[in-house]
């Protein structure tokens, strides 16, 4: 009698164990003491680790070995301690997780550690349950009379989201609007506010607000959309929620939810990482009066655990969340919804290289529920599958309040001069919106001041000592800095190569922009929204709620500025540079661009004044600006699709990359030339299997490491799946203390 567990380690099958010692003594062998999905603490390698169980069974091993084993005997080990709380994985995500397993060919014990909440993935002592009911701190407003000080913005909106519940505020939510622990002790001080410790699960039940929800009445099309998604018998059913910018899909999001509800169902709303607003949460919120848990990275480990337990007690109705809150467990999930459903965020990109996005279609499958895909300009394998009817397809084509969608236009800048990335005309325009009191965006999505610093006598660059990158100029203070490494350095004085003192930045980031801005509009506010500037979701929160306040000003920013954030001041959006994103290597360079450039777009026109959109650019001839500058994504899509069917790339094909990482780039070469080897003799007569490289990684070296790839294409499933069962064995086979391989099943980049 074993019991098969998974163990976080870089291998690809589970591990028998024998039942606890002490267990085994007192019940014999009651296997239904070992459910699947519950916690036990296993001898490994030496080490003591905690795994999940993934089946229970009778397993006959030959005793003797006879003339086909070798010498060996099997020598199972006791399991050391199972964990007494019910199993933490039911049965549903242990669907899911075997399947992501299988699909990403990514090890199953690693799988399963992935979607455990940290303070579930150690062992401690057995005595110290970390499944013990939690209490969690709850704000709450006292009788002490508030009257607001002069400048203090940040306290007075403290005060209010307190005030407005009266059952008081979970502390995480608040931290999560981008309040501090020391703007509450502040207020707790002077006696404004008070702390009560309450028992989560208890408290969220009884948490039946007596306040009447905020109702938004839906306009027709949304309230078309919401029945047409609801209309279907079968609750398992996938709907791509193609809405402009502004057109209310929120809304349509938030109606769903409301009769998921009605029918005692849970809701998960997966959103980007950038998106997480406290806007967000107070729409939903105010509208469902329900309780809501939050789940991203900003959050302790206690308060992920809680929110766990929360939604999968069935307390939590609504779960909002980024990319990992697709683990979360439920007790009856009804509705998924995957905001901005094209956003690279939801792809992980290190370690189990899971995109939340296809989970989540899975997800809802097991689940036998609903799902939002939504988006303005929806991923070029969303559309596919909706032309092929597998997903259905609704479309909201006006915006939803007073806004109107923008006017675009280019501005040639072959034969112009530049002053700081920006040209006359588009200085005019900006200096006509200031002085009529509006705000304008200036998008560039590069950091730093400049790309590239170069000698004017030689042409010597500067590059990065650890990768096959040119470093960054950053002016505050001035010194170079790799955004691939992290490596850093001070300006050198003169060329490396020659000697000469006479060094010039070439090209424009944020920092350059919003420094020729400043020069030219002294008496204007101008912020700048990069990584470099806004470092904390606190931070943005704040300059959110100062551009809301509608001061003429200007923003320079990178993709933080462009997604999802409703401004209702905003006139004009200058985007700086169209050419590089769009003409990249990449074959999803033109799918991306489009998705952006009319995202940071969707930032003007949403109040009652009219927007405007400028795009600098060099290749203004370009057929694509075509319908790019009337904001018809529908063609860009189709032609980018018709472009992938010849050349059966993604979404016609599925994509595999084997990445070798080594000291050494013959080493790496060398693992994947067998791969490729093995492929082609075992694969030859295959069509559907396209074999590309190995070749070098654009950047070739990285951080010290030699990179190179092997990208596979494969049209037929059935193929595929038998590509993919070959591959774990010969990645085991080649890693080794000089190579590392690694399988990216549906990556995002190509190069
Ligand atoms: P999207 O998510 O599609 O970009 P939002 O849901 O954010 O759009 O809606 C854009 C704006 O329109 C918001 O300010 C929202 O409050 C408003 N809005 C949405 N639906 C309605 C409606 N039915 N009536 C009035 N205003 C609406
Ligand atoms: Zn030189
Ligand atoms: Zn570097």
């Amino acid at each position: 009698m074993v019991i098969s567990v998974a163990v976080p380690a870089p291998l690809f099958k589970c591990f028998d164990y024998l039942p606890a010692k002490d267990l085994s003594a007192k019940d014999g062998n009651d296997l239904s003491l070992y459910r699947p999905g519950q916690r036990v603490l296993v001898p490994f390698a030496g080490r003591k680790l905690i795994g999940i169980i993934k089946n229970t069974g009778i397993t006959t091993y030959p005793e003797t070995p006879n003339s086909n084993t070798t010498k060996k005997t099997i020598k199972l080990k006791h399991i050391l301690y199972i964990f007494n709380e019910n199993a933490i994985f039911s049965a549903k995500q242990l669907e899911l997780l075997t399947w992501a397993s299988i699909y990403y060919c990514h090890p199953i014990g690693d799988c399963f550690h992935t979607a455990l909440p940290t303070r579930l993935r150690k062992y401690i002592n057995p005595q110290d349950n970390a499944w013990q009911k939690l209490t969690s701190t709850k704000w709450l407003r006292t009788q002490h009379p508030y009257i607001p000080k002069k400048n203090a913005h940040k306290q007075l909106a403290l005060i209010e989201a307190i005030s407005h519940q009266q059952e008081g505020m979970w502390q995480d939510a608040l931290k999560s609007m981008g309040f501090t622990l020391t703007q509450l002790k502040t207020l707790e001080k002077a006696g404004y506010i008070a702390a009560k410790e309450c028992d989560s699960l208890a408290t969220t039940a009884n948490e039946n607000n007596k306040k009447p929800p905020i109702t938004i009445e839906l306009n027709p099309a949304q309230r078309k959309a919401a029945a047409e998604i609801q209309a279907s018998a079968k609750p398992f059913n996938v709907t791509v929620l193609q809405g402009i910018t502004g057109s209310g899909k929120t809304e349509v999001y938030i109606e769903c939810v409301r009769n998921a509800l009605k029918s005692g169902k849970q809701s998960l709303i997966l959103i980007p990482e950038i998106n997480l607003s406290p806007q967000t949460l107070t729409r939903f919120q105010s509208q469902l009066n329900t309780p809501i848990g939050l789940v991203h990275s900003g959050m302790s480990a206690k308060e992920r655990l809680s929110t766990w337990q929360l939604a999968r007690e069935g307390i939590a109705k609504v779960i909002i969340g980024t990319r990992s809150a697709i683990f979360t467990p439920f007790k009856t999930l009804g509705l998924i919804v995957v905001d901005e459903e094209h956003d690279a965020s939801y792809k992980q990109i290190d370690g189990f290289k899971y995109s939340a996005r296809d989970l989540a279609v899975k997800k809802a499958q097991i689940e036998n529920c609903r799902i939002i895909l939504g988006s303005a300009t929806p991923s070029l394998e969303t559309l596919h599958n909706a032309n092929l009817g597998k997903y259905q397809h609704i479309k909201l084509t006006q915006r939803a309040g007073k806004g109107k969608l923008p006017e675009m236009h280019l501005i040639d800048i072959r034969s112009r001069a530049l002053e700081n990335g920006c040209s006359r005309p588009l200085l005019d325009r900006i200096e006509k919106e200031i002085t009529n009191g509006n705000q304008v965006i200036i998008f560039q999505n590069r950091r730093g001041f400049s790309p590239t610093l170069m000698c004017n006598a030689c042409g010597w660059i500067a590059h990065c000592i650890h990768c096959d990158a040119k470093l960054t100029l950053h002016s505050r203070p001035p010194h170079l800095h790799c955004h691939h490494c992290n490596y850093k350095q001070a300006m050198p004085h003169s060329c490396e190569s020659c000697q000469q003192p006479q060094l010039s930045p070439l090209g424009s980031g944020t920092e350059r922009i919003e420094f020729g801005l400043q020069q030219r509009f002294p008496n204007t506010t101008i912020r700048r929204i990069d990584r470099d500037n806004i470092r904390k979701q606190s931070d943005m929160i704040k300059l959110i709620e100062e551009i809301n306040l509608g001061e003429p000003c200007l923003l320079v920013g990178t993709q933080m500025l462009a997604k999802g954030h409703d401004f209702h001041h905003v006139t004009l959006v200058a985007i700086i540079d169209a050419d590089a994103s769009f003409f990249s290597a990449d074959f999803r360079a033109i799918e991306r661009s489009a998705q952006q450039l009319l995202q940071v777009s969707g930032r003007t026109g949403r109040g009652e004044k009219p927007g405007t959109v400028l795009i600098q650019t060099r290749k203004a001839d370009h057929p694509l600006f075509v319908p790019l500058l009337s904001s018809d994504y529908d063609s860009i899509a189709k032609s980018e699709l018709e472009d992938r069917t010849l050349c059966e790339l993604p979404p016609y094909s599925k994509m595999i990359t084997i990445r070798a990482d080594a000291k050494v780039m013959s080493d790496a070469m060398s693992a994947l030339q067998l791969l490729s080897k093995q492929l082609h003799q075992q694969f030859s007569e295959q069509l559907s299997v396209q074999i590309s490289g190995p070749i070098e990684a654009n950047m070739t070296r990285k951080a010290g490491i030699y990179r190179c790839f092997l990208h596979l294409f494969i049209s037929e499933t059935k193929i595929r799946n038998k590509v993919l069962s070959l591959l774990p064995e010969h990645c085991i086979k080649n890693n080794n203390h000089k190579t590392k391989l690694q399988i990216d099943v549906d990556p995002l980049d190509y190069i």
